[in-house]
């Protein structure tokens, strides 16, 4: 496949832009470096690059597009949106249209505020805990990924009942010190580092079910034991729903019939983004009324966005629901998943390449590997080559994946029986090209 634009482009654009990209995990540098392929459209489940090369597409923009791209519906709510002006730094009646679909899908949410991003939904709901709580510590799960902003972008210490050591320069060591990381599925390491830090710990912060290490399920009680101990310390719980709002059924995963015992694992607060703004900028978070009810202007905790709510995220992000909200849509997500994952399982074994999957309805992840992936030691133990090397026979036969060994599938509603057929072959040729 010839993609010389492409790495004409990136040479250009390492010039002028920090690494040639404007987000690090759009480089290939976890499957050993080079040109990323610079796409030029993309419609339906399917991309062309500057070279005109076609690939059917499962990164799905690390998420969002669960339409498939320029999804006609979606198309016309962004196009009316431009034609009326797409920002008037005044409240509009298409925010509360938005805020009540969000909130009958989630009910946990009394009130959400609308913001640009899922690292700014995440920071808010990490400053209306503290406010709410009056503590400042705050217990992440490892391996969850919750943006960059500072607080969250802090590694685990050597145990876990140690204080975090910053992920990235620029990170104070003291900020750091506000965060406790304990491993995911593991109450005991939840309840060790409450013990030792309970009365300053502002709130316990999931993925409800992991969408950065991999898909990963929380353990049966996982998430009602995680929420027990939390509120039993007097600390709020936070999911971050990211990844997860919209993914796998029409509301959360904190509401997603796949888990048990959804009256003991209702979070405080819940900090959202990518899929419900159909494509552009969005996030949001909300939660229990007396906890939101601390944000301003109502309360003392400052947050605030000039591009908030703006009416043409808005305006996609209702379209893309109502899509959503068409019958069978998920389910015809999961069958298209189920086969794509037996196949590739099926094809693995073939050529005796350990493999594992996750997949939870339309979503999964590829492990290469022959052990469970339940938490992110478990992830991190596996092949990386072996994934490295996938991912480029496969985009060299058009099959689009996020180029690192920790990001999922995502399957969208554009993709098709033909998609699926299509992308067993090429798996089927890279698994054999790999044993060559
Ligand atoms: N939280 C989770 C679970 C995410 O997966 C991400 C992004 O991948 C974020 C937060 C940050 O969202 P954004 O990239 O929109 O700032």
């Amino acid at each position: 496949m010839n993609r010389s634009t492409s790495e004409q482009l990136y040479q250009e654009a390492l010039k002028h832009i920090v690494g040639g990209v404007n987000s690090p995990s759009r480089s290939f540098k976890a499957v050993g470096g080079g040109a990323p392929v610079f796409m030029k459209r993309a419609s339906g489940a399917h991309f062309w690059d500057e070279d005109g090369n076609r690939y059917i597409d499962y990164l799905a923009a690390f998420g969002p597009v669960i339409t498939g791209f320029a999804h006609p519906h979606i198309t016309a709510a962004i196009t009316r949106a431009a034609e009326n002006g797409v920002l008037y730094g005044t409240p509009t009646a298409l925010e509360i249209t938005l805020a009540k679909m969000v909130k009958e899908a989630i009910p946990s949410l009394d009130k959400v505020r609308f913001v640009n991003s899922g690292t700014e939904a995440v920071m808010s709901t990490i400053r209306v805990a503290r406010a709410f709580t009056g503590r400042s510590k705050i217990i992440k799960f490892a391996g969850c990924y919750h943006g960059h902003s500072d607080l969250v972008l802090v590694a685990a210490g050597s145990g876990p009942s140690t204080l975090g050591i910053p992920d990235s320069a620029g990170i104070p060591v003291s900020i750091a010190h506000e965060v406790i990381t304990v491993p995911f599925n593991s109450l005991n390491g939840l309840r060790e580092a409450l013990n030792r830090w309970g009365d300053d710990v502002a709130a316990v912060m999931v993925e409800p079910i992991v969408g950065n290490f991999g898909i990963v399920m929380p353990k049966p009680g996982f998430l009602e034991g995680m929420c027990k101990l939390a509120h039993d310390n007097g600390s709020l719980v936070i999911y971050d729903e990211v990844i997860t709002n919209f993914r796998f059924h029409y509301g959360g995963a904190q509401n997603y019939a796949g888990l048990d015992n959804h009256e003991q694992i209702v979070p405080d607060l819940t900090a959202m983004g990518k899929i419900f703004g159909g494509g552009l900028p969005i996030g949001a978070y909300g939660g229990r009324k007396e906890i939101m009810d601390q944000v301003a202007p109502l309360g003392p905790a400052y947050q605030a966005g000039t591009m908030a709510g703006n009416p043409a995220s808005i305006s996609a992000g209702i379209a893309c629901l109502e899509v959503l909200q068409g019958a069978g849509v998920y389910e015809e997500m999961e069958r298209l998943a189920i086969r794509l994952t037996d196949g590739l399982k099926e094809s693995a074994d073939r050529h005796g390449i350990p493999l594992t999957i996750n997949r939870i309805r339309g979503a999964f992840s590829t492990h290469f590997c022959d052990h469970p992936v339940t938490n992110y030691d478990e992830a991190q133990d596996t092949d990386g080559e072996a994934f490295a090397s996938f991912f480029r026979h496969m985009l060299d036969r058009g099959i689009n994946l996020a180029a690192s060994k920790y990001e999922a599938w995502f399957l969208t509603t554009a993709h098709t029986d033909e998609d699926i057929d299509a992308t067993l072959e090429a798996a089927e040729a890279s698994f054999r090209a790999m044993k060559e």
